[in-house]
């Protein structure tokens, strides 16, 4: 009987505190407009208010952070893909491009460019990276104005809670039940300041964003440049080649999300802004017992051998969610006396996954419109 009074109070508290989240939800899939183009748009809208409702309700009813939060990150960054796809045939006619399309600004952009855009904006006045976009994509003013909000609120959060780029290799780490290649040098994860040093310093000299240009993984899945000749070739099996190895085969061999922790000039970006964030994860040393688990679970490889997450963590929550004896959690900086880690939690969850919602919900939105469209 106990028990059952425990259950029904825990429902009805979960429920209570998604509500708010209910109201964010639809605040930010509806952008205050309930007028769909399709019965498919309105489907698209209702599964996904559903999805992130049901998503965010079973964080606080179950108490897990990292599981559930992997679903909706993978889902919509396979659907973000759908969507994106779609909405560059619909705008552009293809999803490859060419030097007519950069020339007109044609090329959509992602929040990694603004590793590359700041130095020239700020010491020559220039954006070099003209993105024209259209269909729902955000101006690049709006996307440095919300990238910069998440990192000071939330620290490389967003890495796991906001990049839709970030849900691919933390899917493909999920693959195996164990690791193939169990050790890897922790220190790789450095690599990726230097990218961000090298990234910046490249697109500041030549005015071109250079990861873009040449790196950059996604491109595989999102657009390739078109083929024309050698040098248009040698990029796009760059392009492929990162993509295979950095965000499929080596996260599946590894179980550490190799892309986002040694290669992503964002990731390090945002882990500076980790030494300013209110947010941490954090041992109690009482209760730890040093089994190491949190260690061998991250996937960004931030752990450190005290226990201490690094300034690179991206404050997924696997670390919290595996700890046997409930050490590991979240804290609000300074607060620890005064703040419950329940409560420091609950607090993170709302900022955490608003900042999910407004990435990830339209991409969700938009992907599932597509899928609705060809079903009926
Ligand atoms: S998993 Fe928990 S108990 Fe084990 S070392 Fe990490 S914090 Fe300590
Ligand atoms: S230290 Fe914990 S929260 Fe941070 S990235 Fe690693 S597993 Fe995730």
């Amino acid at each position: 009987m106990g028990n059952r009074y425990k259950t029904t109070g825990k429902v009805f508290r979960s429920i209570l505190v998604t509500l708010p989240m209910f109201l964010i939800i639809l605040l930010f899939t509806t952008h205050g407009n309930l007028a769909f183009g399709s019965g498919a748009d309105a489907l698209a809208w209702a599964v996904s208010a559903a999805f992130f409702t049901l998503i965010f309700y079973l964080m606080l009813y179950k108490g897990q952070t990292d599981k559930y939060r992997a679903i909706a990150f993978g889902v919509s960054a396979v659907l973000f893909v759908v969507g994106f796809m779609n909405n560059l045939i619909e705008i552009r006619g293809s999803i490859s491009y060419d030097a007519g399309n950069i020339y007109s600004c044609d090329i959509p952009f992602c929040h990694i460019v603004s590793t590359m855009v700041i130095i020239p904006a700020a010491v020559k006045q220039t954006i070099i990276f003209g993105g024209n976009l259209q269909g729902g994509f955000a101006s690049i003013a709006e996307m440095l104005v919300i990238v910069a909000v998440a990192a000071l609120l939330l620290g490389r959060a967003f890495c796991s809670w906001g990049c839709f780029y970030g849900g691919w290799d933390d899917m493909t780490s999920r693959i195996r039940k164990r690791p193939i290649i169990r050790r890897i040098n922790t220190s790789f994860k450095y690599f990726s300041f230097a990218m961000l040093i090298l990234m910046a310093l490249w697109s500041a000299e030549s005015l071109i964003p250079q990861y873009c240009n040449w790196l950059c993984p996604f491109k595989a899945v999102t657009e390739g440049e078109r083929i024309v000749d050698g040098l248009t070739l040698a990029k796009n099996i760059i392009f492929y080649t990162l993509f295979i190895g950095l965000v499929v085969v080596l996260p599946i061999l590894t179980k550490k999300r190799i892309q986002c922790a040694t290669f992503c000039p964002m990731g390090a970006l945002l882990s500076l802004f980790n030494k300013i964030n209110i947010f941490v994860v954090s041992p109690d040393r009482e209760k730890c017992t040093g089994c190491n688990k949190c260690v061998a679970k991250c996937p960004l490889m931030a752990m450190r051998k005290n226990h201490v997450p690094s300034m690179t963590c991206a404050k997924c929550g696997r670390c919290v969610d595996s700890c046997p004896t409930e050490a590991m959690n979240f804290r609000i900086r300074g607060t620890s006396a005064k703040v419950s880690a329940s409560t420091a939690r609950t607090i993170f969850l709302y900022l955490a996954f608003s900042f999910m919602v407004i990435f990830l919900g339209s991409c969700t939105q938009s992907g599932l419109a597509v899928i609705f469209k060809l079903i009926f």
